[in-house]
């Protein structure tokens, strides 16, 4: 069984102590395949040093995330487009809009969303899309962008059902999380509806950790937690998950 953390922060300074104990405990509960998605210039030096390590099992992402669009978001997006220009990156991610931390930037957030998606088309790249209270403001960005190039997985997913089909529907897998094993998660209640074709997991680490780890660090090897709800949710053996859900990751990042 090969199972595939679509969306894991393994550079994070949480995992400074213990990363490479941890990424074997990963390993070991067959997490196979990482990908790492960025967050700003800080972290790029990071992520190589991660890639470095494990070349062949770790896939970076390029990118600006929303909670880090701030005023040099120009600069920000320069690095970004200097670095794709340089090699190849597996998306660009995590890109979108999050309201939660900060309403103020909307307008800059929504232009860096905008313009990153276009990149992304530019490199016939898939995007990843990080959404916090902000789901229509989301979807009215893609709504301007949507064409046969567009497409991706929308992290986190943790809307409602029409959410996800409105998702699908701009071309988007959802990256099903630790969230799905939370009691009142709600996206339990209707994902048995959802075709296992639109779906990929991920673990999101260091945050959001599945129960029963529910509010420490997460980190990959907890993937089969998320795994054993979905083949409750689902009624279908955690082996034929795997199996298709690390053939959407293939299918949606081209590795
Ligand atoms: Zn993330």
């Amino acid at each position: 069984m090969i199972l595939t953390d679509t969306h894991t922060h393994l550079y994070s300074d949480a995992f400074n102590e213990d990363r490479s104990e941890m990424i074997k405990r990963a390993l070991e509960a067959n997490v196979k395949r990482f990908f790492i998605p960025a967050i700003d210039s800080s972290y790029t030096e990071a992520m190589f040093q991660l890639e470095a390590a494990y070349p062949e099992c770790m896939f970076l992402m390029m990118g600006l995330h929303p909670t880090s669009v701030k005023d040099n978001y120009e600069t920000e997006l320069q690095h970004v487009e200097a670095h794709l220009a340089k090699r190849h990156f597996y998306a660009v991610g995590e890109i979108g809009i999050d309201l939660y931390w900060d309403k103020s930037t909307l307008e800059i957030q929504k232009k860096a969303f905008k313009r990153q998606i276009q990149i992304a088309k530019q490199y016939q790249l898939p995007i990843v899309i990080h959404c916090r209270e902000a789901f229509d403001e989301i979807f009215e960005v893609l709504d301007t962008e949507n064409d046969d190039q567009l497409f991706g997985i929308f992290h986190c997913f943790t809307g409602t059902k029409a959410q996800a089909e409105c998702a699908i529907s701009y071309n988007m897998k959802l990256g099903i999380g630790g969230v799905a094993t939370f009691k009142n998660g709600g996206i339990d209640q209707f994902l048995d509806t959802i075709d296992l074709k639109h779906i990929v997991l991920e673990t999101d680490s260091p945050y959001l950790a599945p129960k029963p780890y529910r509010g420490k660090r997460n980190e990959s090897a907890y993937l089969t937690k998320v795994l054993e709800k979905l083949s409750e949710i689902y009624k279908v053996s955690e082996e034929k998950i795997a199996e298709i859900t690390t053939q959407n990751s293939k299918d949606i990042f081209g590795i």
